[in-house]
Parts: structure tokens; C-alpha cells; sequence
């Protein structure tokens, strides 16, 4: 047996120890298939679906009392599920609730704490973020009267993957008045220090708020005692709520006071919504950052989907994901790095700076690779120029997937299969 061959040995050895396995029956998987991508979009738990049987049942039957009847009631879904998402972010109950979509969130969150005044008039972000982010980012700024091309300022990546938080603490001065980072990197897959951040921006007199799509889930979070002002993430990937399910927002409870930014008819005290008031008065809680009625059908995977979260406990989930990503390191750095595969890690390596997911660089074919790797039944994503992007889950993957993730990529290339497919790329990858 080859060394690579004997690898698989340790994969099974790894799987029969795994205290998270029992788990993996409760999500659909499909035969014949490897998924690598629960950080683009989580699979469904059977329960999950139950859950939205469930609320179509509620619907059919209870009708409109189903807003204050429903199992959930729909009336307070969004702060019910808040309460239950808190703990698995290191929150106070009445910080989090469900609400929008994450670039929604961050519309609504910026225009409440970004407040220019005198030289305190930029927004610090940075150039790997997400570019949804910086697009709503430079129209917050038009909305207040700047000009993005002035306020809007991004720490640079030394390498192109990765940023170091030196680097972003050095920006923060007097003419900044928030800053707004992602927790995990989406392409890299690089974690930041959420704590010194937040530290180092208060000592400016900055307010700091994370976009964290890609953390949530996966790592762990104090968002409450590292002080951090706001925080939003969608519920699609780590957290398995389905296409499009609703997003989530953290406010930290010393900021309940203020005045949302977009104000709407779900923020109003809720024992008094129904009023009908012309005067907005907003929940004193993170629900008074809420705008319209919630997306009830969205969220009905929610409940489950949590419940899960919270048996598997956010501890056991991080430390099986980074065994699962040491692993496929071990793969490509053992194996994979020379002459032909020429595969790299583009992934800081410590355990303190590294998500949930891996970016594996190619050279030249990673687009092609990854229409080889779904050929096989394997799905990753594909990050342009040169990125493949891995994601071993903890809650469902197994690590002889990994392993065979990892021989995959090496049959892909020794076969040459790669050439058969075109070098253009299709719309959602
Ligand atoms: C996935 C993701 C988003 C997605 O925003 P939507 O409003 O849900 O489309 C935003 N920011 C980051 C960093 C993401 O990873």
C-alpha cells in the first residue's frame, strides 16, 4: 500500500473516534456525492424540514392566528430565535435577533452608528471583504453626503489573501468613525482577531461591527464581552438554514438606546406594535433594529436547525473543523505541493487565524479543477483567480471524505481529467 493509500487508514481512525458522528444521519446527504461546500450553502437537517412542513400546517390551519399561535409564534419568531441563536455568539439573549438578509443588516446597523461628524468622517473596511459589503459600504457614505472615493478607506493584503490586523489597527485614527471587518476572510478563510480589533478600535474612540457569514457556526464568539458594538451574518451556510433563510443581527446592549438607522413597524415595542402609533418608539433590545414582517416560511428550518447547534455544542463542532482542515493540510503538504500538482495552502496556518474553510491555490486550473472535482461527484467552490475552496463540516463531514477529497485532487491531476472541461466559468460558482 502507498503512503498516500495508508493516509485513508487514519481517515477511518479519525472517524471512529469522532464524538460529533452520530450527527451526520440527521442531514440529507446523497450517495455518490462529497459535498465541500456547507460554507457557501449548509445541507438541509430532515428536521429542518419537518420544521417547514410544519409551519405550512400552521398556516393551512391556524391561518392568522398562526401569529400568535403557531408553535413558534410567528409574532415573535424573530426574538425567540434570537434568544436561541445568542449563546452559540456569546451574546446577552436580547442582543440578537433574526431580521433581513446580511447586506440588509449592514445597511441598517451602519446607518445607525455611522454618524460623520467634524473629521470623523471615513469608514474603515478592507479589500477582501466580500464586495457586497463595500458596495453598501460607499452608498452609506453618499447617503450621509461623502464621497467613497475620500471616506472610504481599505487595509491591504500583503500577500492577497490574507490581512494582518497590525495592518488594519494602524489605519484607525481620529478621522475614522467605524470600521466594519469580516470575521472569517470568505475567500482565505482566514479568522481574525475579533478581540484585539475591537480593543485597539475603541481605544481610538472607533465603533467596530463584524460581518460574520463565514464564522458563525463554525467558531467561537464572545461578541458580548469582547465588546464589540454590532455584528450580522446569514443562517445559509454554518448554521444550515436553507436558501435564503433569514439573517441575524447583534447590537450590544449598551447601545439599545440609540436611534435605528431605518426605523420600521417590527423595531416598535412590541406589547405596543399594534397601536398603531404615528411616533416610532423602537424595542429597547437588538428586535428594535427589526424593519418588516419576517420571512416565517425562511425561518421555519431554523428551529432545528439550531437545536443542533446547540446539542453538538459550538465547542465540539470548532475543534472537529480544525481537525478536519489540519488534515487536508497534512494531505496537500505531504502530497500534493510539488511538481505535477503544484497545490498550496493559502489558509493561514495557526488554528487562532483559520475558519471553517480551506482555500487550496492553484497555479493555473483551479476553475477547471473544480469542474473536475463536481464530475466526480465532489463539490467544492471556485473563488477566481486561483482559489478552490474546501469546506469540511463538522456537523456532517466525515474525514475519509476529506481524504478522498485529497485523492481526487491528485487523480485530477496525474489523469489530466481537468482538460476536458472549458476554461469558462459559469454565473454562480
Ligand atoms: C455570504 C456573505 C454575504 C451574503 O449577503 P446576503 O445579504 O445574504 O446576500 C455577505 N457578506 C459576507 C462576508 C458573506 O460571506
Amino acid at each position: 500500500m502507498d503512503k498516500f493509500e495508508k493516509m485513508k487508514e487514519k481517515a477511518e481512525a479519525l472517524d471512529a473516534q469522532d464524538p460529533l458522528r452520530k450527527f451526520r444521519e440527521q442531514f440529507v446527504t446523497q450517495q455518490g456525492r462529497i459535498y465541500m461546500d456547507g460554507n457557501s450553502l449548509g445541507l438541509p437537517a430532515k428536521e429542518s424540514i419537518d420544521g417547514v412542513l410544519r409551519v405550512i400546517e400552521e398556516w393551512k390551519i391556524l391561518n392568522i392566528d398562526g401569529w400568535l399561535k403557531g408553535k413558534i409564534p410567528w409574532f415573535i419568531m424573530p426574538e425567540e430565535l434570537g434568544r436561541r441563536m445568542a449563546p452559540l455568539v456569546g451574546a446577552l439573549p436580547e442582543e440578537v435577533v433574526m431580521s433581513g438578509s446580511t447586506t440588509s443588516n449592514l445597511h441598517s446597523l451602519v446607518s445607525t452608528f455611522y454618524q460623520p461628524e467634524g473629521k470623523r468622517r471615513k469608514i474603515l473596511a478592507d479589500e477582501l471583504n466580500f464586495p457586497s459589503d463595500l458596495y453598501a459600504l460607499a452608498s452609506q457614505i453618499r447617503l450621509k453626503g461623502g464621497d467613497p472615493a475620500e471616506d472610504l478607506i481599505l487595509a491591504k493584503s500583503r500577500d492577497g489573501n490574507t490581512l494582518e490586523e497590525d495592518d488594519i489597527i494602524a489605519l484607525m485614527d481620529k478621522t475614522v468613525s467605524v470600521a466594519i471587518l469580516p470575521s472569517v476572510l470568505y475567500r482565505s478563510g482566514q479568522l481574525l482577531d475579533m478581540e484585539k480589533l475591537t480593543r485597539s478600535a475603541h481605544e481610538k474612540g472607533i465603533l467596530i461591527g463584524f460581518d460574520c457569514a463565514h464564522s458563525v457556526g463554525a467558531v467561537l464568539h464572545r461578541l458580548h464581552d469582547w465588546d464589540v458594538d454590532f455584528a450580522f451574518w446569514c443562517s445559509y451556510k454554518h448554521l444550515n438554514g436553507g436558501p435564503g433563510s433569514p439573517a441575524f443581527l447583534f447590537l450590544h446592549e449598551k447601545h439599545f438606546g440609540r436611534e435605528p438607522g431605518l426605523a420600521g413597524w417590527f423595531g416598535y415595542v412590541k406589547e405596543k406594535q399594534f397601536d398603531m402609533e404615528i411616533l416610532f418608539e423602537h424595542a429597547k433590545s437588538a428586535g428594535g433594529w427589526q424593519m418588516g414582517t419576517p420571512c416565517v416560511l425562511s425561518a421555519a428550518t431554523l428551529e432545528a436547525a439550531l437545536k443542533i447547534q446547540q446539542e453538538a455544542t459550538i465547542e465540539k463542532i470548532r475543534e472537529k473543523s480544525l481537525k478536519l482542515t489540519d488534515f487536508l493540510i497534512e494531505l496537500v503538504d505531504t502530497f500534493l505541493s510539488d511538481e505535477p500538482y503544484c497545490y498550496s495552502i493559502a489558509t493561514p496556518r495557526e488554528h487562532e487565524r483559520r475558519g471553517g474553510h480551506l482555500a487550496i491555490e492553484h497555479p493555473k486550473e483551479a476553475w477547471r479543477i473544480c469542474c473536475a472535482l463536481k464530475a466526480r461527484g465532489i463539490i467544492p467552490d471556485f473563488r477566481p483567480p486561483r482559489i478552490i475552496r474546501v469546506a469540511p463540516v463538522a456537523l456532517y463531514n466525515t474525514f475519509t471524505e476529506v481524504w478522498e477529497v485529497g485523492r481526487a485532487l491528485k487523480e485530477i491531476i496525474e489523469n489530466k481529467d481537468f482538460e476536458r472541461f472549458p476554461k469558462e466559468r459559469s454565473a454562480v460558482s
